[in-house]
């Protein structure tokens, strides 16, 4: 028998390019496992490639450590079979574990078969020495190395898998899972070794034109490792390369859905746009025609958002548009689109069963805003007009239905706002009369078509007059006389109320100067002020000039601002009053008992009258309620020292219980309506002359 020996260096060698080869089957199976089309073909290919030259080369340089005291040579052409179902065998594994799913059948069937692959190759490596006699192989260790070249295998398939996709850690994992791989490689090549026993007088037939003689080793050792390192580092950039697509494909994406989002949806609430609810109405009259039903098209309005926004400022304003998209968002299924499509405008787009289902939402909707808006510390009270447009019925298209919605939320607005309205065809004719009716607003004061009426009021006790509210009136050369109801809407919403309600102050100081000439020195004007004018910059201003021009005291004018009005921003309300009030005019809270005072406020207000809202003088007789609120407000004025009027006061009833509750002074069509200052002045001269009788 021939003693064998190793050169330790070579087997040390081949245990590191055991190592090296199995780190690069494994990196290489994350890259088949991520390519997509032809790509696993050429990884799958050049991976086998790498890998069985790899595992070959460990087996030839294992070979090459061993030593006979004979000479030794390898047949090329055996050798490059033992090369070549190396190649074939790992290619086969790669493809498996590329595979979606492993299950053990396969798992176990894909170890044999590799198994059988390398062990192959390790004993047709051993042919190639063509030995004479041939090689004794010991049953036992023969048998132990096929174990484990599958024992092994299937280690590594199993490993390979699981490896595949990326994680964290990936490579480090990748690493020690090379070096068990490495181990087993080797171990099965040095078993298969140890079980060869080569007779005494062997004969290596392969020594004539076979592979031989020194540097054989560095040759395949620098070939593989040159064949290794192309395929890893190509793997390794490729990785790279794809991780940058696949970073540069992913924020792509997010650029798109972004711009996506820029263009659809209102970027202060978030809300689909003009554009994206148009979309969304054709869809959803596509759907009626397709399978039936209907839907309903809402035009949202708030009121008193302007107010808000002039008086808090902007930046309140969005927020508290943002809290009501929020709300109305509260009661909606996810099919229902709620658009923004102007300052304060909404729409909302939704499938209903039957067209009577809008009614309930339109309330609930309404209700929903009705409730008081918390908004950095203040408590914002708005409410929103509805107006409802049906498909099919009220409108052809998209543009249509948004205008018929648009008329019918003008109609619930003009019923006195925070409530809705269906559409109906009469009402396109008040759209365009509101249209109207604003270009005539316009030239109004241009056409001096606006004048004062004055209505009286009285002292309570006495019967004195003790001045007169200044209520506007307009001329239309159309429509006639119109009362303030029908435009001062129009002249707030669209700000003409600021040069208009710098007339009406100016007039009313002129013709306060006039009685007071005649000698009406104790008596007070009042002129009502809008919220928007309370909230303009230039008010205080515009009242001491009108003052000052008319040589005017500024106790004898007195401002009415409503309830509501002055108790928005309560805060900001106090500076005004109180600059107002420095300057000596006197201050009224009208309308007072219909918005939502905080005593406190009320209490720190530097007002000086309250006027009692005429709508609970006028059920005074008849609702106990009302009876109760009325001497609920008399007393929380005497006990705050106000002045308290009541307005209204329209029959002989109310006069008594309103004088007997303590009003200081009453105003109403019993003592003498609104007027033109001639027939007002004849009236008080007539009145007066009847005291002295
Ligand atoms: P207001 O300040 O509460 O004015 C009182 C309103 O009640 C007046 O209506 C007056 O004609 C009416 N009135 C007076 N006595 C009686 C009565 O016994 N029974 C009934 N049912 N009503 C009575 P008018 O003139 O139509 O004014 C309505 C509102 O328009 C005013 O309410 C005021 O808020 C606003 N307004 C009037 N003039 C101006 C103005 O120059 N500027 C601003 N910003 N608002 C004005
Ligand atoms: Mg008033
Ligand atoms: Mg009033």
């Amino acid at each position: 028998m021939l003693i064998g020996s190793y050169s330790f260096t070579l087997v040390f060698i081949s245990l590191c390019v055991a190592i090296l080869a199995s780190y690069t089957a494994l990196d290489l199976t994350g890259r088949i496992a991520t390519a997509k089309g032809r790509a696993v073909h050429f990884w799958t290919a050049g991976g086998a490639l790498a890998m069985g030259v790899g595992v070959w080369s460990m087996h030839f340089i294992g070979m090459l450590a061993f030593k006979l005291p004979i000479d030794l040579g390898y047949d090329i052409s055996i050798t490059a079979l033992s090369l070549l179902i190396a190649v074939l065998s790992c290619g086969f594994a790669l493809w498996l574990v590329s595979q979606p799913q492993l299950p053990l059948l396969q798992h176990a069937f894909g170890a044999l078969i590799m198994g059988a692959g390398i062990s192959a190759m390790h004993y047709t490596g051993m042919a190639a020495m063509r030995m004479t006699p041939g090689i004794d192989y010991d049953q036992a260790l023969f048998g132990a190395s096929l174990l484990i070249a599958v024992g092994a295998s299937a280690a590594a398939l199993w490993i390979a898998f699981r490896l595949r996709q990326h994680s964290p850690y990936v490579r480090l994992i990748r690493g020690g899972a090379a070096i068990i791989m490495g181990i087993a490689i080797v171990g099965m090549h040095y078993t298969g070794m140890a079980a060869a026993q080569f007779p005494d007088g062997s004969f290596c037939g392969a020594t004539v034109n076979g592979l031989k003689g020194n540097g054989l080793d560095s040759l395949v050792l620098i070939t593989t490792l040159a064949v290794l390192s192309i395929a890893l580092l190509t793997s390794i950039l490729d990785a790279r390369l794809e991780a940058r697509t696949a970073d540069l494909a992913h924020s792509l994406t997010v650029a798109n859905r972004e711009l996506t989002q820029l263009a659809l949806h209102d970027t202060l609430t978030g809300l689909p746009n003009r554009m994206l609810l148009d979309d969304r109405i054709n869809q959803a009259m596509k759907k009626v025609h397709e399978q039936g039903g209907c839907f309903a098209l809402m035009f949202i309005d708030l009121d008193g958002f302007k107010p808000v926004n002039d008086a808090f400022g902007h930046h309140m304003g969005d927020q508290l548009l943002r809290e009501v998209g929020v709300r109305l968002r509260e009661d909606l299924r996810s099919l229902d689109t709620l658009a923004r499509i102007g300052g304060d405008e909404f729409a909302l787009l939704v499938r209903l069963a039957e067209p009577n289902d809008a009614l309930s939402l339109a309330a609930r909707q309404v209700g929903l805003i009705a409730r008081p808006f918390r908004v950095a510390e203040h408590d914002l009270q708005i409410s929103a007009s509805v107006g409802i447009a049906l498909y099919p019925g009220n409108g052809l298209n998209a543009q249509e239905l948004l205008m018929n919605a648009d008329a019918a939320m003008y109609h619930a607005k003009g019923l006195g706002k925070n409530g809705y309205s269906f559409f109906d065809a009469s009402m396109n004719s008040n759209a365009r009369k509101q249209l109207q009716l604003l270009q005539d607003l316009r030239a109004a004061l241009e056409h001096s078509q606006f004048s004062l009426h004055y209505q009286p009021k009285f002292d309570a006790a006495n019967g004195r007059p003790v001045g007169a509210e200044a209520l506007l009136r307009w001329q239309h050369p159309l429509h006639g006389m119109m009362m303030p109801d029908k435009f001062i809407d129009l002249a707030e919403k669209t700000g003409l109320i600021i040069p208009i309600g710098e007339w009406v102050l100016n007039e009313a100081c002129r013709q306060m100067r006039e009685w007071y000439v005649l000698g009406y020195t104790d008596w007070r004007i009042a002129v009502n002020l809008s919220a928007l004018q309370f909230c303009h910059a230039g008010l205080v201003q515009s009242v001491a000039k009108a003052l000052a021009t008319h040589h005017l005291p500024a106790n004898s004018l007195t401002l009415e601002i409503t309830e509501t009005t002055a108790m928005s921003d309560a805060d900001a309300s106090m500076t005004v009053l109180q600059e107002l009030s420095d300057m000596g005019v006197d201050l009224s809270i009208d309308d007072f008992g219909t918005g939502y005072s905080s005593l406190m406020y009320l209490k720190r207000l530097p007002a000086n009258e309250l006027k009692i809202d005429r709508g609970f003088v006028r059920d005074l007789e008849h609702d106990s309620d009302d009876a109760a609120i009325v001497s609920a407000i008399v007393a929380l004025g005497q006990a705050l020292g106000l002045r308290i009027v009541a307005e209204g006061v329209e029959t002989g009833v109310q006069q008594e219980f309103l004088t007997q509750l303590g009003c200081d002074s009453l105003q109403g069509y019993l003592l003498g309506h609104p007027m033109p200052a001639d027939r007002f002045m004849q009236d008080i001269v007539r009145g007066e002359a009847r005291a002295a009788v």
